[in-house]
């Protein structure tokens, strides 16, 4: 038997993979992220299954839960939010199952930076404008190295997703303002997916007043950049006179 880290997705309950949702149908414990996960992504789990909510919980909890379990035979989903490898201290568990000879899998899921995409209906990745996605965080209680400070990643001036900071979202536009111009345009996208989901659009000058006002300081992302607002240039996957693998130009 086995554990699976299963990654939730980021909270519409159909935002879970198949494969996630299957497992979490058969397994006979689940211990889930509960300050983040949404509990209706359990809701086919079997009758019988033991659920523990990690929140409360510590590492060595977790993995004697696991351990346990698996020495019985059964299996177990570690349910994570969003994607389990964004921020979510799954390196750990997994080193510590290593240790212990115990199987383990990881089933991806959809990250909150995909679905506040989704809900602004916008693309990271446009032509002229930024062709990469900086996914970062404020330093908070988890230092962020040196290198990887905001101000200096704001140099690139790429599409940037900031986790786990919009509670010190003052101190996020003062490191951004060091490089990106006070109109850059930014999108704070509180609970993406879920039904009390809000979109505070504005830009560096203005979204901290905004995100203040709105009373938003935690489960949200703080998207910056200019593919949120923007001329840009078509691609060249769907040009008519661009050849690729797949398709011939036209003539
Ligand atoms: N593994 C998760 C991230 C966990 S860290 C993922 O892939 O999304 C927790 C942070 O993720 C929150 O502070 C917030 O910045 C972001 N987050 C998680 N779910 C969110 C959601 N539905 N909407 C907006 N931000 C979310």
């Amino acid at each position: 038997m086995k554990v699976y880290f299963i990654g939730a997705g980021p909270g519409d309950p159909k935002l879970i993979t198949v494969k996630g949702q299957e497992i979490i149908a058969q397994a006979d414990v689940i211990i889930y992220a509960g300050s983040l996960v949404n509990p209706e992504v359990l809701n086919h789990r079997k009758p019988e299954a033991i659920v523990y909510n990690s929140a409360a919980m510590t590492l060595p909890e977790v993995l004697a839960v696991m351990e346990e379990a698996v020495a019985n035979n059964q299996t177990v989903a570690r349910v994570h939010t969003g994607d389990p490898s964004i921020y979510g201290a799954i390196k750990e568990q997994m080193d510590a199952l290593e240790t212990k000879n115990i199987p383990y899998e990881i089933i991806p899921g959809v990250s909150s930076f995909l679905a506040a995409a989704a809900s602004l209906k916008s693309e990271y990745t446009l032509p002229g404008i930024s062709q990469t996605v900086i996914l970062t965080r404020l330093e908070g209680r988890t230092p962020v190295p040196e290198k990887e400070k905001l101000a200096g990643l704001a140099t690139h001036q790429a599409s940037m997703c900031i986790f786990l900071s919009s509670g010190m979202i003052k101190e996020v536009v003062a490191q951004l303002l060091t490089a990106y111009p006070p109109a850059t345009p930014v999108a704070v996208v509180y609970k993406a997916s879920w039904p009390e989901e809000l979109i505070i659009r504005g830009t560096l000058a203005t979204i901290e007043e905004e995100v203040k006002k709105q009373g938003v300081n935690k489960t949200a992302l703080i998207l910056v950049g200019s593919f949120l607002d923007s001329e840009y240039e078509l691609s060249r996957l769907y040009d008519p006179s661009f050849s690729h693998e797949y398709r011939r130009a036209s003539s």
